[in-house]
């Protein structure tokens, strides 16, 4: 049996340049052999030049700057893609059309308007030259044979109120004649023109091509369509609105052209009838990514999701007609809506309450004027009489609308589209939802739309784990955090629906914020183009509206980040943290944090502060929250004065050790902030108030290893000068000899007596803490159920990896508070 056509749409993005007409070329000679009709739309962005310059000329602005670059564009796609004759021939056909649009505009520029007639010819051409171009360089390279045909010659239209009627039989006919039958052809048709009865040529109306590709999968029998564009199918929403929109991969043509008709602008509505009426399937593919599998427009598909997509018509006035004199009075609607048509408005939308005292419908806004006027006309005595009240015509609004045949008998799905606007903040000014219940259709204030989208977009078809995440300080452990998210992130979306998107990173300069989840790969030449900081924006950035959490984790040592807690935590933003500024600071902003956690009920995780990775907050808040008694807890916390005393035997000088252990990174920058004690105190500061110690940094009894003629001078001077403390460590070091002792740095909280100490003592060498390795951490519970074998945790304390995996930690157990099965 003889192959079936088969039509592909190509629409003009698909064919923009040069490189688009190659990669259309290798997508049709990948195909199996076998009858294929090509319908193409006019390269990006021509048919819009071509009605602009009717529009100049009827402004008698000169035109023929903007044609020479229409003829150049093609020109230069022909010189790339063709041989040398084909582009001279070609260059040919593109100048009679050139010279032909010359002669059509200057009667135009004279008489300073144009008819619709010369807006069809003119804007046709866009059509015409793209696929005499690509007939060209097809026929060039392809082994099956390439024909071009005029889709003037077999579609015969006929214009009505409705739009363009198709005339099926003569079209039909001609098909018949001018293509006799399935052979292995490939046809090169232009889409978007058509000739009407009398003969002149005329168009199939803005993105009509895709009604081509349907008309033409009649009138040659296909067996399937092929919609090729730049998305992978048609998605759950409108992606330059909602940026988690997902690919549907089936459609209803009821769906489809539901979609179709409130905004999804990837198919045109028309494109169904033809298809429908024959049940040719519909694919919608991507011509960028040809091996995505696309979506599929047919009768009945497969598929759970009982709603399919969300989209928008923008730039919608709102009318109300309301008056008493309305009530059971019969043939008021048929009046009105018999009015605005004669008046050629299209009404997009109409919902009448039960009590029929008023009816609310919505028309494009440039038609919002003339239909008060009609309305007033058609109303005229009502008005008069005070039988309705005035009419007016509300502009700034857009309509949003749910489409799926799965909504029918599906209780719930209003009420989930209405709580996501409400959750959203988006006020419903009009509501309408067809019998069939494949459509629930909302009007609000058009500044709400993307809002609106996205908030209902994610009710349906987001995970409702899904964490918008802001990282402050991607600095050593930021960055570290970044690749472990990544790494992971595939893993806990496929095994638990968790779905981890980093959406913004903030430096003390920069601030990068993201739609997309922002991978591992060139962040930091995204984040060094970045804005400004705002830290006001980066936190509602993160708190989006349309992602069900938001967590900020804060991987800087920056004090004014933390002072910032409050307020975030507060909004119901969780923070997660390594930086002990927050918790060590004052004990008013230790009280905040609480109150504002409390009263945003968000979450605030901070394990990686003491210890890095080591179970140290969790184990101490576990000891306290079963009711334990915490006595005591003593330990090595620093991960560098860990590593100054395992080292130092006293063979070299402490500050060679110093210098090499800063050498090797194992200090701060300033090696005086760990030698000073301070960081140690700040962690015992966490601790003593995790066991519920009312302490302040100032009442630490701190005893830190600079001496004070150290403590101003600059940090250059103070490694100049290090060995200073050579004779004064030393005569320690050979005090705790004699005694058969080590030195050790260590920090230790008592409950009873509400102290806090840090500083260097003289440890026997069987004591746990004599034995520990490089930047190991220990430390040491007493509490009433470890009394006698106190609880010991130990392990490295410091390090990029440690750490970054200790704040991930926090991050996945605030993702398990919110419901997470991990
Ligand atoms: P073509 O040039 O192929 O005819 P269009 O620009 O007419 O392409 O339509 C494709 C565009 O439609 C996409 O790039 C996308 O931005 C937009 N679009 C709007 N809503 C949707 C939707 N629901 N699904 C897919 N694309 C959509
Ligand atoms: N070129 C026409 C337009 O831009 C038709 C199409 O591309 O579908 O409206
Ligand atoms: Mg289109």
């Amino acid at each position: 049996m003889a192959k079936s056509w088969r039509v592909f749409k190509f629409g003009g993005s698909s064919v923009a340049d040069a490189a688009c007409m190659r990669r259309v070329a290798d997508i049709i000679e990948g195909e199996p052999a076998g009858p294929l009709a090509v319908v193409l739309s006019a390269c990006k962005g021509v048919t819009d030049g071509l009605l602009d310059l009717v529009s100049a000329a009827e402004r008698q602005e000169p035109t023929a700057p903007r044609l020479a670059g229409l003829r150049q564009t093609h020109l230069d796609i022909a010189n790339q893609i063709c041989t040398p004759t084909d582009a001279a021939e070609y260059a040919k056909e593109l100048d009679a059309g050139v010279a032909d649009i010359e002669r059509l505009l200057r009667p135009v520029a004279e008489g300073g308007s144009a008819s619709q007639e010369v807006r069809d010819i003119v804007s046709g051409y866009g059509e015409l030259w793209s696929t005499r171009l690509f007939a060209r360089s097809l026929g060039g390279r392809s082994t099956r044979p390439v024909r071009w045909v005029d889709a003037r010659d077999i579609v015969e239209v006929q214009w009505g109120p409705l739009g363009p009627a198709v005339q099926w039989p003569v079209s039909r006919e001609r098909a018949a004649a001018i293509v006799p039958s399935a052979t292995n052809e490939t046809l090169i048709i232009p889409g978007f023109i058509a000739r009407t009865a009398q003969g002149v040529q005329t168009t199939l109306g803005r993105n009509g091509s895709d009604f081509s590709a349907s008309i033409f999968g009649d009138v040659l029998n296909a067996s399937e369509i092929h919609i090729w564009t730049d998305v992978d199918g048609v998605l759950s929403a409108d992606p330059r609105r909602v940026p988690d929109a997902t690919v549907i991969d089936s459609l209803s043509y009821h769906e489809a052209m539901e979609l179709a008709y409130f905004g999804a602008k990837v198919i045109h509505p028309q494109t169904m009838a033809p298809a429908v009426t024959k049940g040719i399937p519909i694919w919608v593919r991507n011509t960028f990514a040809a091996e995505k599998p696309g979506t599929l427009i047919c009768a009945a598909p497969e598929s759970t999701h009982a709603v399919k997509g969300i989209t928008s018509i923008d730039a919608v006035a709102l009318v109300n007609v309301e008056g008493a004199g309305m009530i059971g009075v019969p043939g008021t609607a048929q009046r009105l809506f018999g009015a605005l048509r004669e008046d050629g408005i299209n009404v997009i939308l109409i919902s009448q309450g039960s009590s029929e005292h008023s009816i609310c419908f919505a028309v494009p806004e440039k038609d919002s004027e003339r239909t008060a006027q009609t309305v007033r006309r058609a109303f005229a005595v009502e008005l008069r009489d005070g039988q309705i009240q005035d009419v007016e015509a509300l502009t700034g609004h857009s309509i949003v609308s749910v489409v799926g045949d799965g909504m029918a008998g599906t209780p719930g799905i209003a009420a989930d589209v209405f709580g996501a606007l409400a959750g959203a903040g988006v006020n419903v000014r009009a509501i309408a939802q067809g019998s069939s219940e494949r459509n629930i259709s909302v009007v609000i204030d058009g500044r709400q739309t993307t809002r609106a989208l996205r908030s209902v977009h994610a009710r349906f078809y987001l995970s409702p784990h899904t964490i918008s995440i802001g990282l402050v300080g991607p600095g050593v452990v930021g960055s570290v955090l970044l690749e472990q998210i990544a790494s992971q992130a595939p893993r806990l979306l496929r095994d638990f629906r968790l779905d981890l998107r980093v959406r913004a990173l903030m430096t003390s300069k920069k601030m990068l914020l993201s739609d997309q989840a922002i991978g591992v790969n060139g962040w930091r030449e995204k984040l060094g183009a970045g804005q400004p900081v705002d830290l006001e924006k980066f936190a509602d950035h993160v708190h989006a509206d349309h992602l069900p959490h938001a967590v900020i984790i804060d991987c800087s040592a920056s004090e004014k980040v933390a002072a910032l807690y409050p307020r975030w935590l507060a909004e119901g933003i969780h923070v997660v943290t390594p930086n002990k500024r927050a918790n060590s600071g004052p004990l008013t902003l230790f009280a905040e944090l609480q109150r504002a956690r409390r009263a945003g009920g968000s979450h605030y995780l901070y394990e990686a502060t003491v210890g890095a990775g080591l179970p140290i907050m969790q184990t101490l808040r576990d000891l306290r929250e079963t009711g334990d008694d915490i006595r005591k807890v003593e330990g090595i916390f620093s991960g560098t004065l860990a590593y100054l005393f395992n080292v130092w035997d006293g063979s070299e000088s402490f500050s060679s050790v110093v210098k090499t252990a800063k050498a090797k990174g194992y200090t701060e920058p300033d090696p005086r902030d760990d030698l000073s004690g301070t960081d140690v105190a700040r962690k015992l500061v966490i601790l003593a108030r995790e066991m519920g110690m009312q302490l302040e940094l100032g009442d630490v009894a701190l005893e830190g290893l600079i001496p004070p003629a150290l403590v101003g001078v600059g940090v250059e001077e103070f490694m100049a000068r290090l060995g200073e403390l050579d004779a004064p460590m030393l005569a320690k070091l050979e005090a705790a000899r004699a005694r058969n002792r080590v030195l050790r740095y260590v920090g230790a909280l008592d409950a009873a007596s509400n102290k806090a100490t840090v500083g260097l003592v003289e440890l026997e060498k069987s004591h746990p803490f004599a034995n520990i390795n490089l930047t190991d951490n220990v430390v040491r519970f007493v509490t009433s159920r470890y009394d006698q074998n106190p609880l010991v945790v130990q392990g490295p304390g410091a390090g990029p990896a440690v750490t970054a995996g200790g704040v991930f930690a926090d991050l996945l157990r605030v993702c398990s508070y919110l419901g997470a099965k991990i």
